[in-house]
C-alpha cells in the first residue's frame, strides 16, 4: 500500500486526512522507530503516528551552548547493550567513554563530605555487608524469568512485599541502607517503598546482575556516550523512515477488528492498517480509548503501572575544575536535592559540565519549585562537594518529565506489589491485531534504550509472523 509523506499539522492544505499502511505504529520513540524499520525491512509498510512535534520521546538532546549537546533524556549505554552499539555503528553515530578518573565524593547519613578512599576505609565493614546483600539479590534475581516474572518459583512471596521491606530486613547499617536506597532509586526513579520486590528482581534479571546496574564503569550501564548527543540515534533513524512518520498526531482512539485497525487522532485524522503496534509506556497506552474495549485485566494493568519521577540538572562551567582536584565529578549524597552526579563534559570542548540527578521523591519535590530555586539548592550541594567555583556556572538547565504530556514521568513504568503476579502476563501479549512495544515491555534491559530496541524488534516480528 502506498503511504504519503506527511509532517506537521494534518488535515490542512495539501495534506491528506486519512492514510493506510500495513502496520500503524503509535509513538516515534526509539522502540516505535525500530519497530517501523524492522517491518519495513520485511517488506511491510509502516506508518508511525507521533503525538509530539519531534521524534525520540524519552531521548532529547538540546544544545545549551554551541558545541555542548546536553542529554535531558537518555544519555548512556553500557557494555552489554549490544543492540545499541550495533545500531550506533550502523547509523554512523560515534561513541566515547564516560570520564571516570579520580574519586567520588560522598556525603551520606551524617558522614559529612568525604572522598571515596576515605569513605571506603571508614565504612569498609558496612560496605562488605552491602556487597553480600547484593550477591544475594543477584542469586534471587537469577530465579526470575525475565519474560515471565510471575512464573518465578517464589513470585507470590516476592510480589507481596516491597523492595524496601526486603532491604530493611537485611540488618544493614544506616550508611549501607542509605547507599542501597540511593542506588536503587537511581535506577527505578521511585522510592523502594513503592516497588514490588519481584519487580526489583525482574529489573536486575533483565540487566544481568546488580553490578551491571549500579556500576558506572567496567561493565555498568553508563560506560559510553554518543558524539553529538543521544538524539543522533532517533534523528538518523527517522531520516531513513521520514516517508513513514506523521508528527503532531496524538492518538486518541483505536478501533480494532480481525481484519484491521483504524487509528483516530486529535484533529480528526484517521490512519488504517492491518495491525497496530502501540509503542508508548503502559500508563499512556491506557489513556487511549479502544473500541471494542480491551479486556479488564489489560486495563487493570495499565491502571497500575505509573511512570517514575526523575529530573536531570546540568551546570556548565568554563572548565572541569574538579578534575584537577582528583575528583571524577560523581557525588553520592543524601544531603541536598540531588543524590548523584556525573561529569558529562564533551570531548574536544574545554567547558566543564556536571549533571545532577534528582530521582523519586527528590524529583517530585523539586518539580514544585521554580528553576531558580532548584538551581540555588543544587548549587549549595555542589559547593559542599566541589568548592566555591561550583557557584559560578556559565549556564544552567534542568528538565523534569512528568510535565511532558507525551511522557508523564520516567525513566520507565514501575510495578508496585501484586501487579506482576496478578496482571503481568498482559503486559506484552498481543490482543487480536494490537501489539505492544516500548522499553517498559522489554525482557532485556527494560527501562533502557536497549530495552526499547528489543521491544520494538519483538513487536515487529510478531506482526511479520502474523502476515
Ligand atoms: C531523564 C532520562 C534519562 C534516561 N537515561 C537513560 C540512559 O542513560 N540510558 C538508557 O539506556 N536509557 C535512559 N533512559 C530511558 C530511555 O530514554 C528509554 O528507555 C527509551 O528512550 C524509551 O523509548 P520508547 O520508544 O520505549 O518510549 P518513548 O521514548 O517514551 O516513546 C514513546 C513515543 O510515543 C509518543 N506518544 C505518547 N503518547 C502518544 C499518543 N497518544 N499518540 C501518539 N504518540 C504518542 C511520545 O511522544 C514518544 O515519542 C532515560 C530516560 C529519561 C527520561
Amino acid at each position: 500500500m502506498a503511504v504519503t509523506y506527511v509532517r506537521g499539522k494534518g488535515g490542512g492544505m495539501g495534506q491528506p486526512k486519512d492514510m493506510e499502511a500495513d502496520v500503524v505504529i503509535v509513538g516515534a520513540g526509539l522502540s516505535g522507530l525500530i519497530a517501523a524499520r524492522t517491518v519495513l525491512e520485511a517488506g511491510l509498510t509502516p506508518l508511525i503516528v507521533e503525538a509530539d512535534d519531534r521524534v525520540g520521546g524519552r531521548i532529547l538532546t538540546e544544545e545549551a551552548l554551541p558545541g555542548i549537546p546536553l542529554d535531558l533524556g537518555a544519555q548512556w549505554i553500557g557494555d552489554t547493550h549490544h543492540r545499541m552499539f550495533a545500531l550506533a555503528a550502523e547509523l554512523g553515530v560515534e561513541t566515547f567513554a564516560q570520564y571516570d578518573e579520580g574519586e567520588t565524593s560522598y556525603d551520606l547519613a551524617g558522614s559529612g563530605v568525604m572522598r571515596e578512599n576515605d569513605f571506603h576505609s571508614r565504612y569498609g565493614e558496612e560496605l562488605t555487608h552491602l556487597e553480600r546483600v547484593l550477591r544475594t539479590l543477584d542469586e534471587l534475581a537469577a530465579e526470575v524469568p525475565a519474560d515471565a516474572p510471575w512464573l518465578a518459583p517464589h513470585a507470590a512471596e516476592w510480589d507481596a512485599i516491597t523492595a524496601a521491606a526486603w532491604y530493611d530486613a537485611q540488618g544493614l547499617s544506616v550508611i549501607a541502607r542509605t547507599l542501597l536506597e540511593i542506588c536503587t532509586v537511581g535506577i527505578l526513579a521511585v522510592p523502594t517503598a513503592e516497588v514490588s520486590f519481584l519487580h526489583l528482581l525482574f529489573t536486575i534479571q533483565t540487566c544481568g546482575v546488580t553490578s551491571e546496574l549500579f556500576a558506572e564503569s567496567e561493565g555498568g550501564a553508563q560506560t559510553t556516550r554518543f558524539v553529538g548527543g543521544t538524539s543522533e540515534i532517533p534523528r538518523r533513524l527517522a531520516a531513513l523512515l521520514s516517508e513513514h512518520i506523521v508528527l503532531d498526531a496524538p492518538v486518541q482512539l483505536i478501533e480494532h477488528a480481525a481484519d484491521g485497525v483504524t487509528v483516530h487522532c486529535r484533529g480528526g485524522r484517521t490512519f488504517r492498517g492491518r495491525r497496530v503496534i502501540v509503542s508508548i509506556s503502559p500508563t499512556l497506552a491506557g489513556r487511549i480509548a479502544y473500541d471494542p474495549p480491551l479486556p479488564g485485566d489489560r486495563d487493570q494493568l495499565t491502571q497500575r503501572m505509573p511512570n517514575g519521577s526523575a529530573m536531570k540538572a546540568f551546570f556548565v562551567y568554563d572548565e572541569p575544575f574538579w578534575r584537577a582536584e582528583g575528583l571524577n565529578g560523581q557525588l553520592i549524597s543524601d544531603v541536598g536535592p540531588a543524590r548523584m552526579s556525573n561529569d558529562t563534559c564533551v570531548p574536544g570542548d574545554d567547558h566543564g559540565v556536571i549533571l545532577l540527578f534528582l530521582e523519586g521523591e527528590q524529583a517530585r519535590v523539586a518539580n514544585r519549585l521554580t528553576a531558580a530555586e532548584r538551581q540555588a539548592a543544587l548549587t549549595d550541594e555542589l559547593v559542599r562537594h566541589y568548592g566555591s567555583r561550583a557557584a559560578r556556572p556559565q549556564f544552567y538547565v534542568d528538565g523534569e518529565w512528568s510535565d511532558r504530556q507525551w511522557t508523564r514521568g520516567c525513566y520507565n513504568a514501575n510495578m508496585g506489589p501484586l501487579v506482576w503476579t496478578t496482571y503481568g502476563s498482559t503486559l506484552a501479549a498481543p490482543i487480536g491485531v494490537i501489539h505492544w512495544a516500548s522499553t517498559d515491555t522489554a525482557s532485556s534491559w527494560s527501562a533502557y534504550m536497549e530495552g526499547a530496541v528489543e521491544a520494538g524488534e519483538r513487536a515487529a516480528h510478531e506482526v511479520i509472523r502474523a502476515r
